[in-house]
C-alpha cells in the first residue's frame, strides 16, 4: 500500500492532511493516534465504530463495540469486538 501524501500540489485545491499520522498508511486522520494517546494517560479506551475509517481506532482499543462493516471486517481479521447494540452495553462493559 503506498503511503498516503500529506498534500498535493498538481491542482489549485492543495489538500492537506494536518493531521495525518506518521505511522499510518491509509488515513487523513487516524483514530488510532487519538486512542494511543489516551491510552498512553492512562485512560481504557472503549472504542465505538461503524465503518472504514474505524478500523484503525479498533485495533488500537482496549475494547471495540462494532456494528456495519467495522463489524464485518473485525471477525474477518481477528480484532476483538462486540457487537454494538444501544450504548447501555457500555455501561454494563464499564461496570464489570
Ligand atoms: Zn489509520
Amino acid at each position: 500500500m503506498a503511503r498516503q501524501p500529506r498534500a498535493f500540489r498538481r491542482t489549485a485545491h492543495d489538500p492537506e492532511f494536518p493531521w495525518a499520522d506518521p505511522s499510518c498508511t491509509r488515513c487523513g486522520n487516524c483514530k488510532a493516534q487519538y486512542v494511543r494517546d489516551l491510552r498512553a494517560r492512562g485512560f481504557r479506551v472503549v472504542f465505538v465504530g461503524d465503518g472504514l475509517s474505524d478500523r484503525c481506532g479498533a485495533r488500537a482499543a482496549d475494547t471495540v463495540f462494532a456494528r456495519a462493516s467495522l463489524w464485518e471486517w473485525c471477525l474477518r481479521e481477528g480484532v476483538g469486538a462486540r457487537p454494538f447494540v444501544d450504548f447501555g452495553a457500555l455501561r454494563e462493559d464499564e461496570a464489570a
